[in-house]
């Protein structure tokens, strides 16, 4: 799809979010810093894409460490201000390990200290473009996206992506009630006039209606069955660090597991499987799904 030429998306693996550069001669915006084991990367895509223009602000969609990780390594190398959605405010001043989920689901980031916060409703002007926060809680609960009306463009974050949207974490952790925000993040969406979406991964898409039909569907399938979500959740964080680790012994998954607490969290809440038949369950659907294979004892991302 075609995006107005001063908006630049750095497309990114799966490990960190896409990174979203607005060009402006008074100064370029980004949103989102990827995770902190590719800020190298990050940097190097950034100082090509500038092309030597100032970036003078940082803005985050929410504070999931694909999305913040590399914060701190960029404010560094520009010394551009941080903002974030005004509600992970308090996590984030206090490094909140288990709200941000980092040690929790064996996660990091590097730590860093916003300098605004953006609440729904405010407008910004990034790239030339006038842009409006919406929330978008489902994902995460303080969640925004960004909306550019004239342009039609909606930057979504993990709200929606072309096909389905980012784990509804709240609801499988400690907040019920977070498939009604995700619901309503998704009819907000409906009801704003988009030519085209810049996900926080995959490609930015312009077919609407019909991820948002996907992500339905998808939202219904997990109301009805929430351990569908469940077992989603497990093999998504699993395959994230299996991406982070490159490989995990097989024989240590058990502590792998057990060091990562949200693992036991959602299994005692949704499925109730003894340890070993979820370990086992994991490995054999990622493997199935391509996600993972078993070499010598070895679980390797694929
Ligand atoms: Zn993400």
């Amino acid at each position: 799809m075609n995006l107005p030429p001063q908006i630049q998306v750095l497309q990114r693996g799966w490990l960190s979010s896409n990174n979203i550069l607005l060009h402006d001669a008074g100064g370029c915006a980004l949103i989102d810093s990827g995770y902190v084991a590719h800020a190298a990367q990050t940097l190097a895509l950034l100082e090509q894409a500038l092309g030597g223009k100032a970036l003078t602000r940082l803005i985050n969609t929410h504070c999931h460490s694909d999305h913040m990780g590399g914060n701190a390594a960029v404010q560094r190398a520009y010394g551009c201000s941080i903002a974030i959605p005004e509600g992970e405010a308090p996590a984030i001043a206090a490094w909140d390990d288990r709200l941000l989920l980092l040690g929790y689901t064996g996660q990091s980031a590097e730590r860093f200290a916003f300098d605004q916060t953006l609440s729904a409703g405010e407008r910004l002007s990034l790239g030339g473009l006038d842009w409006e926060a919406i929330a978008a809680p489902g994902h995460d609960p303080y969640a925004l996206m960004y909306y550019a009306p004239e342009a039609r463009i909606l930057i979504s974050g993990d709200a929606l992506w072309q096909n389905g949207f980012g784990l509804i974490f709240s609801e499988l952790i400690d907040k019920p009630g977070a498939f009604a925000d995700t619901r309503a993040t998704l009819e907000t969406i409906a009801r704003l006039d988009v030519a085209g979406v810049i996900p926080g991964h995959g490609a930015p898409f312009g077919e609407v209606g019909r991820a948002l039909e996907t992500a339905f569907q998808r939202l219904d399938a997990y109301e009805r069955d929430p351990g569908k979500l469940a077992r989603h959740a497990l093999k998504v964080m699993l395959s994230f660090s299996l991406m982070i680790h490159r490989r995990i012994e097989r024989a240590a998954l058990p502590q792998f597991l057990s060091a990562r607490p949200i693992y036991a969290d959602i299994n005692r809440r949704f499925l109730g499987l003894p340890d070993a038949e979820l370990q086992e369950y994991l490995v054999r659907d990622l493997q199935r799904a391509g996600a993972l294979t078993l070499e010598d004892g070895w679980l390797l991302a694929a």
